[in-house]
This record gives structure tokens, C-alpha cells and sequence, in this order.
């Protein structure tokens, strides 16, 4: 009985994971023959990659499939909004994306304000005392893991903000999508005028509407 009754929900999640696949599968893709160039190209205006039902193949410019040059090629990283925002405006295409300096880039967030804060951080710790001594063949591997740490979605604990040129706290900051600007914990989008309002629990000064978020107050 217990046995059927697992095989009925292993079958419930098979063809649940089924479906959402399949919605996956109809998301909306680019158009494009060729290029995927920034004005056109669906798929990198909703800050996504192509992929093989798009249709662009190898000629394809959409930055957001060259990420690995950042994470590496076998991460499955997307990059934290700061990064996306900073790379959309900063970077034409792929051959632009390729003419950062990655030693560069790490050296200048290595050398911000609020740096020293990761020391506590164990997984920075580790980190740096393979960098200390680090061969040349291993130098690129370990910028990438350096970027991974800072720059992707799933950093943790911080992550590198290009809006304040430092070092911020997941906790206490945030990467607001729409006014391209990090932005305070207290600190929330209002769909009403479409900027951001202070104050979570407070009502926008501007239209007063309240933070959806924090309805029940
Ligand atoms: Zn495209
Ligand atoms: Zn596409
Ligand atoms: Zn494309
Ligand atoms: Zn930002
Ligand atoms: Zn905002």
C-alpha cells in the first residue's frame, strides 16, 4: 500500500516536472536570422540567452550566452541585476564583452572601500589563500570563481555593487530592475509612479500607495 501510494506521487512530480518543462519550452524566444543585436533581439532585451529554438545559431551577439567568459564554462551562473545593468550599458555585444580586462575588473573590486568585510567570510577565506599562491595556469579558473562569488545570482552574503563602486550586503541591499540603481533594504518599487519609495512599511510619498509586500499593515 505504502509503496503504491509513493509510486503515485513520484508519477505526480514526474509529470509535474513534465509541464514545467513544457512551459518552459513555450517561453517566448527571439526572432532573429542572425546577429541578435542589442535593439532588436528579444531574448537579450529580457536580459536572457538564446538558445537552439531561437534560430540565430554561431552568429549569434547576445551577451548573455557569453557569460561564461565571466563564470566559466561549466557554471551555470546568471548574473546578479547589478551585473546585468552594468553590462548592458557598458557592453555593445559578445566581441565587446570580451575586451574586459577580467584581471582588471577583479583588481578594481578587489580594491574598493568595504573589501576587508569579506574577510570573514569562509568561502572568501579559502579563496584567497589559493590566490596568494596561485600558479599561472590556475589564474584565469580562480578570477572566474572570484566573479561567481561576487557577480552571479547566487553570490552570497555580498555582492559586488557597480551602482556604489563597493562591496554590498545582500541583507541590506538590493538591485532595483527598473530604476537601474542599487538600492536600501527600506527602500521598494512602487508600481503606482514607478520609482522607488522609502520606508517598507510606509506608503509611497508620492501616490500613496502602499507596498504590496506589506499589505497587512
Ligand atoms: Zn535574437
Ligand atoms: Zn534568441
Ligand atoms: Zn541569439
Ligand atoms: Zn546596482
Ligand atoms: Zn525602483
Amino acid at each position: 500500500m505504502l509503496s503504491e501510494e509513493y509510486s503515485n506521487k513520484t508519477e505526480q512530480r514526474k509529470t509535474n516536472k513534465k509541464s514545467n518543462y513544457e512551459k518552459k519550452k513555450k517561453t517566448k524566444k527571439c526572432n532573429c536570422r542572425s546577429g541578435c543585436s542589442k535593439r532588436s533581439c528579444y531574448c537579450y532585451k529580457s536580459n536572457r540567452g538564446c538558445d537552439s529554438s531561437c534560430g540565430c545559431g554561431s552568429s549569434c551577439q547576445n551577451l548573455f550566452n557569453h557569460l561564461d567568459y565571466f563564470f566559466g564554462e561549466d557554471s551555470k551562473c546568471t548574473a546578479h541585476p547589478c551585473f546585468v545593468d552594468w553590462l548592458v550599458k557598458n557592453v555593445k555585444n559578445a566581441d565587446g564583452l570580451k575586451k574586459i580586462d577580467r584581471e582588471a575588473l577583479q583588481q578594481k573590486i578587489m580594491s574598493c572601500g568595504r573589501f576587508s568585510e569579506l574577510s570573514d567570510d569562509e568561502d572568501f577565506q579559502k579563496w584567497s589563500k589559493k590566490w596568494n599562491r596561485i600558479e599561472a595556469n590556475e589564474k584565469l579558473g580562480h578570477i572566474q570563481k572570484f566573479f561567481r562569488m561576487l557577480l552571479s545570482d547566487d553570490a552570497t552574503m555580498h555582492y559586488y555593487s557597480f551602482c556604489n563602486d563597493d562591496l554590498a550586503e545582500d541583507d541590506c541591499d538590493w538591485h532595483c530592475t527598473i530604476c537601474k540603481t542599487c538600492r536600501d533594504w527600506r527602500e521598494w518599487h512602487c508600481d503606482g509612479c514607478n520609482k522607488c519609495a522609502y520606508g517598507t512599511t510606509l506608503p509611497c510619498q508620492r501616490c500613496e500607495r502602499k507596498n504590496q509586500m506589506f499589505s497587512f499593515w
